[in-house]
């Protein structure tokens, strides 16, 4: 048994995309798997990896118990590279798109072929990108490269067009609860979970077998039902919550996890006040939720999620997170108390 004997989560078409077909003739030499965070594009990526470097596939998946499966599962493959940003890093640099085609040149020491996967490929800097591209347009027979990224329209059009792209999409709740029951999760605390994750089943895994997710999540929220609750001229002392004075990195990362969480707990007052309560995701916050869907218009509901889609930007941007987040709070409506 290894990791990947049990089913993937959803976008089976996905799945079906990546199978024994892409293998032989037919097959792309790379691949950009694209969709929102926490859907599976890595893990999909590696299990694809797997799968073209295992010595007996079964059918359209990875054996699992060959020396090439062991190794995969432990994360150990020779064959198999992953490359991504390096910790101290918000790119990826042209080194590391050296080593790629570096890969590519060489023959495979284990498995018939080698599989690079590249996370987060927006993230590549233009001097990488195009030196990839040209591992990508001359491509060994034994080697596929698989990019994933988060928003496909930010990857190099040039790269873009010689990948075949791969694209998952938000998880159904009931496959995710199923999903979670079969990992051993409790039933009912399996389908709050699969609410809560809008339809990301690398979320809901992560809460399920680590409960500071939750946690954290219910530090965010509160957060902003603060910030919402407070006059404009007292918020700037809110942001303090977020920030690690002597680890700019770690503020950087709470802000970037608080935001998507803000994002969603937003699209939700949005949905509330369109009346399909049932829609919304943060079912635990569901007064919080409807007092500001009944105190709010739909425009300020939709300038609360673009101002906050600027504040991530910024972040991206690498704008001081304590500044961005400090413009984010001046900017958000007054709800007054509850
Ligand atoms: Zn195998």
């Amino acid at each position: 048994m290894t990791q990947w004997s049990s089913p993937f989560i959803g976008n089976d078409a996905a799945v079906r995309l990546l199978g024994p077909a892409e293998l032989v003739g037919a097959g792309a030499h790379a691949y950009l798997l694209t969709g929102p965070e926490h859907v599976g594009k890595r893990t999909l990526a590696l299990r694809f990896a797997a799968f073209a470097t295992c010595l007996v596939p079964d059918g359209g998946r990875s054996c699992g118990s060959c020396r090439s499966c062991a190794a995969s599962a432990r994360g150990a493959h020779p064959d198999i590279h992953v490359i991504e940003r390096r910790d101290d890093r918000r790119t990826i640099v042209v080194e590391q798109a050296q080593e790629v085609a570096r890969i590519s040149a060489i023959k495979p020491y284990q498995s018939d072929r080698k599989v690079v996967v590249i996370v987060d490929a927006e993230a590549l800097e233009a001097r990488a990108a195009n030196l990839l591209l040209k591992t990508i347009e001359e491509p060994s027979d034994d080697t596929r490269i698989v990019l994933t990224s988060g928003d496909g329209d930010l990857v190099l059009p040039t790269i873009r067009s010689r990948c075949r792209e791969v694209t998952l999409g938000k998880v159904g709740t009931r496959v995710i609860i199923r999903a979670l029951e079969a990992r051993g999760v409790p039933a009912e605390h399996a389908s709050v979970l699969a609410q809560l994750s809008n339809g990301r089943p690398g979320w809901a895994i992560n809460a399920a077998a680590d409960p500071s997710v939750l946690e954290v999540r219910g530090v965010h929220l509160d957060l902003l039902s603060s910030v919402l609750k407070t006059r404009r001229y007292a918020r700037l002392p809110l942001a303090d919550r977020l920030e690690d004075p002597r680890n700019l990195a770690r503020t950087r990362e709470a802000m970037a996890s608080a935001l998507a969480t803000w994002t969603g707990w937003w699209r939700d007052v949005l949905v509330v006040r369109a009346g399909c309560e049932e829609l919304a995701s943060c079912v635990d916050r569901m007064d919080e939720l409807r007092d500001a869907a009944t105190k709010l218009e739909v425009a300020g509901i939709a300038g609360a999620i673009r101002r906050t889609g600027l504040a991530t930007s910024h972040l991206d941007d690498n704008v001081n997170p304590r500044l961005a987040l400090e413009g984010l709070f001046l900017d958000l409506p007054e709800l007054g108390a509850a």
